[in-house]
């Protein structure tokens, strides 16, 4: 199963996506919250909860919050706990560039390492202060500062690597054209 995108990012301590969710029991709406806690084999009640997160309004954001904390038990986002477990296991890798460009613009967004790392880098590109990409990431001056000097160095390890490939395949294709010289 993969993770894709299709809402804004939530921010950080917001709940009151809440108020949207299909599964919000009332009395005039009451749902029974144990069918979002089924047994593997319990296909009534699985199918009763994705029926209502098929049509939940905040069904992705409802995924997103349970991955970021972790949260493991019970069907969340449309997902049941044995589907969700792979993205559970993948979800420091996600890199999703709504989540990115939304902490660039100043929002408070749960972010991944390696978003942390797409958002220093941009950061950087545009030549924005560490100062600045200290509130962003709520890191230390110092920290910003030490990872720009990350990302410095990896850009310039990248063009002693592309320069060194372009010298690779220069040798690759003089050496091609003496050996076509010697054997004419
Ligand atoms: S996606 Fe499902 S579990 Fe999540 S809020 Fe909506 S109805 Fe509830």
């Amino acid at each position: 199963m993969h993770y894709t995108r299709t809402a804004e990012p939530r921010t950080l301590g917001d709940h009151t996506w809440h108020n949207q969710a299909a599964c919000l029991s009332t009395p005039a709406n009451p749902i029974d919250p144990e069918i979002f806690f089924p047994e593997p084999d319990e296909m009534d009640r699985i199918r009763a909860a994705k029926a209502l997160c098929a049509q939940c309004p905040v069904r992705q954001i409802c995924l997103d919050a349970a991955l970021e904390a972790g949260d493991r038990e019970g069907i969340r986002g449309g997902t049941t706990e044995e589907e969700r477990e792979p993205l559970h296991r993948n979800i420091h890798r996600r890199l999703d560039y709504a989540r990115v460009n939304a902490t660039l613009a100043g929002r408070d967004i749960h972010l991944t390492d390696a978003e942390r790392r797409a958002v220093t880098r941009a950061a950087y590109q545009a030549g924005i202060p560490a100062e600045h990409l200290a509130r962003l990431l709520k890191v230390t001056e110092e920290h910003a500062e030490k990872r720009y000097r990350q990302v410095r160095r990896e850009i310039r390890n990248r063009s002693v690597d592309d320069r060194k490939n372009d010298d690779e395949t220069l040798t690759a294709s003089q050496i091609t054209r003496d050996d076509l010289g010697t054997a004419a």
